[in-house]
């Protein structure tokens, strides 16, 4: 009784290996190309608002520190890729 030689197993290895390969390199593409298409996201601090409620006086306002007022950030992929 003989198993599968080493080069049998080494050939399975590498086929799963290139297999994955091509998967992880596939799926980073479409997110890159899905975030030349939507760069933006909404700002967490204001909720995408834009503008910041002062906890004293309830009814002023002011610009939002994060995102300067325009309710959207970079996503953190562009930041990451550095995508234009
Ligand atoms: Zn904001």
């Amino acid at each position: 009784m003989t198993g599968p030689s080493i080069l049998d197993t080494l050939a399975d290895l590498a086929m799963c290996l290139t297999a994955a390969v091509v998967l992880v390199l596939t799926l980073v593409a479409l997110y890159r190309s899905n975030l030349k298409r939507h760069p933006y996201t909404d700002c967490r601090r204001c909720q995408g608002t834009g503008e910041r409620r002062s906890r004293l006086f309830a009814h002023s306002y002011g610009y939002c520190p994060d995102c300067t007022g325009t309710g959207r950030r970079t996503r953190l992929g562009v930041r990451l890729f550095n995508i234009r």
